[in-house]
Order: C-alpha cells, then structure tokens, then sequence
C-alpha cells in the first residue's frame, strides 16, 4: 500500500458536478487501498473574482490581507470535496495550508515553502481517512496566512509529495498532459509520453502553463514522479520524471513561441572596459530581469547593445537604458516591442551536434530572420520579427520530427 497524491486544478472543480467527478476518482484510488492526499486548487475563475472584489473595495489592498482573502478559495474546494466523498461512503477530512503547518517565510502573494511537517496527515490518513488539502498557502512564523503565487497549487501537491515519500503526484488538468507545442498555433503538436524535469522547467519557463515551475523544481529535487493529466478521460498523460538514457535519443522534445519580450538596443556606445557592467547595473537596479545579451563586433571604436527584457518591465528598462546611455554617450536608445522568442528544449542537444544548424535552417527556409540567439546546455532561443512568431513555431515543430503523423497513415 502506497501514498497517492492528487491534484486538481480550478477547471476540475468549477462547479457541483465537476466536484462530484473529480471525488470519484479519488474513491476509485483509495478502493485500491493506496493512502491517498488530495489537494485541491480554488473553484474556476474563484481566484480572479477575489483579486478584482479586493481592488473594488481597496484600489492597493494590503498583500497580508489580500493572501487572507485568496486562501479563503481553496478551503472552500477542499471543505466541498470533503462533502462530496462523504456522501459517496468515503471518509474525509478538509485541512486548510495553516492546520498542516506548511511553514513558508513571510513574502506575502508569493512566498515560498520552507518546511510541511506532515504528522497531522498521516494521522489523519492512519484514522483510514482521506486528508483534502487546500493548495496554494502556508502559514508564516509568525502565523499569518501567506500564498504561494498564481497556479501555486501544483507546488503544494509536489512538496506534500515529497514530504510524504508518496509514490506519486497526479496533477488532474483540463488537458490531458505537456504537448510537444501549443496545440492551438501548431494543430500537429504530440502529446509527450515522458518528459525530464529539465525540459519541463524550461518549457514552463517558456509559458507552457500546465505546471507551477516551483512544482518541478520540488519534484526534481526530491525525485517525486509527477503524472500531469486530464481530469475528464482516464487516458494517460505525460509523466515527468527523472532522466533516462533513452531520452538523449531525442532530439527536441517541445517548441514554444513567446510573445511578452521586447528589445532594447544601445547604438553605437564606446567600445571599452566596463560599459556592459554600467549598462546593466543600471538596468538591475530598478529591479528588472534581463533575458538575452547580443553585442555587436566593434566598429570604429563602437558597438551596438542589444538585450531583451519582459513587456511589464520595458517602460523602467527603457528609462534605465536612456540614463545610462546618456552618460556613456551613446548615439540611441531604441526599443522594439515586435518580437517574439522561439525556442527548443530537449536533453538530447547535451549528446547530439547539428541541432541549431537544424533550427536555422528551417527559420531560414520559413523566410525568417533571426535577430539574436541564445542557447544553454538544452535550450536553443531565437528572437524573431513578433509577426513570424507562429510561422516559426510551425517550421521548427516541423524540421525536429516533432509533428504527429497524419491520421490514416
Ligand atoms: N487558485 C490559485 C490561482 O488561481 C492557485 C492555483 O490554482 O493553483 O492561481
Ligand atoms: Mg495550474
């Protein structure tokens, strides 16, 4: 007998009915007689109506309070699921993040977990009981109520995972797991059998919303196998685990295009010691994270500065670079909010050569141009003319093999 965890997202139970659903197969998992933990995210768009119900009654509510409110979602999913088992025969109980002593530090909408104590689950487990966690808070040492950041729920799964040794976390979703890209620019992407938790980080890192990146870092720090899948068929989905050797035979195991980068670029801006260091201890200091760096070969003494960095943070970005820019002379500051990020991930790069010389081509087959590169040990990043974004997602997905094949064949 074993320790099960389930997971199940605001879509799962939006409403009577999907609760009923979804607490089904949580009796369908403890008839096996596997000890199983359920975490539950708040109901549909819960989470939402409470943010903007905030901002209606304070313009700039206080983080301690807002963290307060939203945790008051997921109780509630937790408590209904409790219900709906108890009326199917199955015992339950409902703990909200601060009764199971999830401890985090004190960073309120988006803390971090620091330790779960989990005694009081297997207590409530060892009574023969299902224990219904409320995801996406814990409690600081001070005993407020924090949140975990947005999707967070995914986290809280994983690390109770961890801190149970349970033998796995399934992630119940609207989509049946990771696919290869988003099937809504690329109608051919595959669904992904097996993914490492390297290629998963990145890809959630590169926007593939299905899963909390907190929640694979967790996972991969303490080995805990974590099965991403529908809550409406019993199809498999994609398992995100550790690496195997058979996943180096993989080229590119997924492609994304991200459209939230813009570009700022410094003309012409002296060629010496300590003008790259200047430039982005400018830029860091009004807190902003930058993406990819090109710099141009000198040219009479000059380069050109180029580097990307979130949409949100553009207007500050841009101010820091025209102060800067300013002071070292530079001839311009320009910005260009038209671009789009591709990008492909696979372990497979880290044994195989060929894989960028493959990507460009295929850019270049597409008639699309490259701006600025970036690559890490299984990552490959091109930024492109925002236009083209799709068009490129299309032509990759494509030149790595990753498109399924027809049906019929
Ligand atoms: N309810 C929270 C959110 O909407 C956490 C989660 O769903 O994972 O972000
Ligand atoms: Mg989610």
């Amino acid at each position: 007998m074993g320790v099960v965890v389930q997971k199940f997202g605001g879509t799962s139970v939006a409403d009577a009915a999907r609760i009923n659903r979804a607490a089904r197969r949580v009796a369908l998992a403890r008839s096996k007689g596997d000890d199983v933990v359920v975490v539950v995210s708040a109901r549909g768009s819960l989470t939402d109506e409470l943010i903007d119900l905030a901002r209606e009654v304070c313009p700039d509510p206080p983080a301690r309070e807002l963290d307060a409110l939203l945790s008051t979602g997921e109780q509630q999913s937790a408590a209904l699921m409790a219900m709906a088992l108890h009326r199917m025969g199955v015992a339950a109980e409902s703990l909200a993040g601060m009764q199971i002593g999830i401890l985090t530090d004190g960073v309120f909408t988006r803390a971090r977990i620091e330790s779960i104590d989990p005694t009081r689950v297997r207590e409530v487990l060892g009574r023969g009981k299902v224990a219904i966690v409320a995801g996406f808070q814990g409690v600081d040492t001070e005993g407020n109520i924090t949140t975990l950041g947005r999707g967070a729920s995914d986290t809280t799964a994983v690390a109770l995972a961890a801190a149970l040794g349970a033998d796995i976390c399934e992630i119940y979703t609207d989509v049946d797991g990771v696919y290869t890209a988003d099937p809504r620019i690329v109608p051919t992407a595959r669904r992904i059998p097996v993914i490492s938790y390297d290629e998963m980080l990145e890809l959630a890192s590169l926007g593939a919303g299905v899963l909390h990146s907190r929640s694979v870092e967790i996972g991969k720090k303490f080995g805990v196998p974590i099965h991403v899948r529908s809550s409406f068929t019993d199809a498999p989905g994609t398992m995100v685990v550790q690496e195997v050797e058979a996943m180096e035979k993989i080229l590119v195991s997924g492609a994304t295009a991200t459209e939230n980068e813009a570009k700022i670029t410094l003309r012409e801006v002296p060629d010496q010691p300590g003008i790259a260091a200047e430039v982005f201890d400018g830029v860091g200091r009004h807190n902003v994270v930058v993406d990819m760096i090109v710099q141009t070969p000198s040219r009479g003494g000059t380069t050109d500065l180029s580097f990307t960095v979130p949409k949100e943070s553009m207007s500050e970005a841009l101010a820091a670079a025209e102060e800067v820019g300013n002071r070292i002379g530079a001839a311009a500051v320009e910005c260009d909010q038209n671009i789009a990020k591709v990008s492909v991930v696979g372990v497979g790069m880290r044994s195989h050569t060929g894989v960028a010389a493959r990507m460009f081509r295929s850019l270049a087959d597409a008639g699309v141009n490259i701006q600025m590169i970036s690559t890490s040990e299984i990552k490959i990043s091109c930024i492109i003319e925002g236009e083209k974004a799709h068009q490129a997602l299309r032509a990759v997905h494509a030149a790595f093999g990753l498109d399924a094949e027809p049906a019929g064949t």
